[in-house]
């Protein structure tokens, strides 16, 4: 396919691998393989010594002792949660609605966008490269993205209810409240709707129990106005049902149908306690779970993702601030179908697909990201196979889902940038970024009443 007489173009980079992932529909590997890079995209993809003669790149990537794939959409994440990280897990369902657990509420900008570059930091480190992000202060979380140069798609955490309430089983609406985080959710929308920019805003209400069924008819009436991608949780506990039961008398898929949340530009984290006919609604809209396979399993539930897949709903994989570490989600989320009865109808090949082709599908970047052709955005990773636990390599993705880590991720890069490299991120310095987060979140909790036991 290539002309030998012909000679060389320019290109910004040319990425070598032992093997490359194309993860096309055909499944395809290629040994000895390499990537040319122009601006933001990929222009060839093929054998190594094809592109070699082919291209000539301002700057090489990878060697024979590498693995390239392309980068994970991590489609489900709140990085200043990162607060919490260590001190919560093993507390209770919810803890972020506890008196005395610091609050996305009781973060000031600052702090919330130092705990915002440690999330980033975290999931561009282990190899996701676009990501959704909501919660409080979305200008800190869209500006940490932008910072370290990952694709994202950012929004603020709409509510109106009263915490405090809810967490004794109460609802209230504040109206102040939902007033106060809508405005501070279209304040993103209004700053961050440059079209060239990998930040695009989103709008997230938190989820149906946390927010009055007049709020998120507003929100829905929003997105339809603005074309913007939505995000909720949905369906993630006993109590969330519950409440929508008990308050509107309908379940919180019905409700979110009800007032027009439904539908393709839908990406709702978890949808575990859910019934057929729930899997069902959800599925014949065409909307996108934000499967959260590790989250669920330390609260104690599975998500009943095979059954979603067959109602026709899109799957996309997340970490919720948990690990950061997709390829800990991929592996999980295998293991979650098998653990719901399964069997072996999923494999490695298709928790890849979630991870990358189902999230770009879900955020409308189906043609853009989420496999390695030309034409696509360089959105990509390469891994250090000589990890222990990247060998033997044979054949097939199996190894990428059954033994790799986010560890292994060593050159991470996002439309055409590098962004990663060695291990270590290029934009800014990884050192101070943790220094800085680990600051601000002991000061958090001495504020919250809590006396660090580590110096
Ligand atoms: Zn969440």
């Amino acid at each position: 396919m290539t002309d030998p007489t012909a000679a060389p173009r320019p290109c910004d980079l040319v990425i070598r691998a032992r093997v490359a992932f194309l993860l096309d529909d055909a499944g395809t590997v290629l040994g000895d393989a390499a990537v040319a890079v122009v601006a933001d995209r990929i222009v060839a993809v093929g054998p190594a010594a094809e592109i070699e003669a082919a291209w000539m790149p301002a700057r090489r990537l990878g060697s024979s002792r590498h693995l390239l794939m392309p980068g994970l959409v991590n489609t489900h994440n709140h990085t200043p949660l990162m607060i919490v990280r260590g001190m919560v897990e093993d507390l209770s369902f919810a803890p972020a609605y506890t008196p005395g657990i610091p609050q996305g509420d009781a973060l000031a900008f600052e702090e919330a966008h130092a705990l915002a570059r440690l999330g980033v930091f975290e999931l561009l480190r282990f190899g996701s490269t676009t990501i959704v992000d909501f919660y409080r202060h979305p200008e800190a979380l869209a500006r940490a993205a932008e910072e370290a140069g990952l694709r994202a798609f950012v929004g603020g955490r709409i509510m109106d209810a009263d915490n405090e309430a809810l967490a004794r089983g109460e609802w209230h609406a504040d109206a102040a409240r939902g007033r106060a985080t809508l405005a501070e959710a279209m304040d993103v929308v209004e700053r961050r709707r440059a079209p060239d920019s990998l930040v695009t805003p989103i709008l997230g209400p938190h989820a149906p129990d946390t927010c009055s069924p007049d709020l998120l008819r507003e929100v829905a009436t929003l997105a339809g106005e603005r074309d913007l991608i939505l995000h909720t949780h949905l369906h993630q506990s006993p109590m969330e049902v519950e409440a929508v039961l008990a308050r509107d008398g309908r379940r919180p898929v019905e409700l979110l149908e009800e007032v027009g949340l439904l539908g393709p530009r839908l990406v709702a984290g978890h949808c575990i306690h859910m019934s057929d006919a729930d899997i069902a609604r959800f599925g014949r809209s065409g909307s996108h779970v934000a499967h959260v396979p590790v989250g669920n399993a330390a609260h104690g539930s599975v998500a009943p993702i095979l059954a979603h897949e067959a109602a026709g709903a899109g799957i996309t994989l997340a970490t919720d601030t948990k690990s950061g570490d997709m390829f800990e989600a991929m592996r999980m989320a295998l293991a979650a179908t098998r653990i719901r009865g399964g069997g072996f109808v999923r494999n490695a090949a298709d928790v890849l697909g979630w991870a990358t082709r189902g999230g770009a599908k879900a955020l409308g970047l189906a043609d853009e990201i989420g496999r390695l052709a030309v034409g696509r955005k360089a959105d990509l990773l390469l891994l250090d196979a000589r990890q222990p636990n990247l060998a033997p390599l044979v054949d097939g993705p199996g190894l990428l889902v059954h033994s790799a880590n986010g560890a292994a991720v060593d050159t991470v890069v996002v439309d055409g940038r590098v962004l990663l490299e060695g291990g270590r991120p290029t934009l800014f310095d990884g050192d101070e970024v943790v220094a800085t987060a680990e600051t601000v979140a002991r000061a958090l909790w001495r504020r919250h009443g809590h006396t660090p036991l580590i110096a």
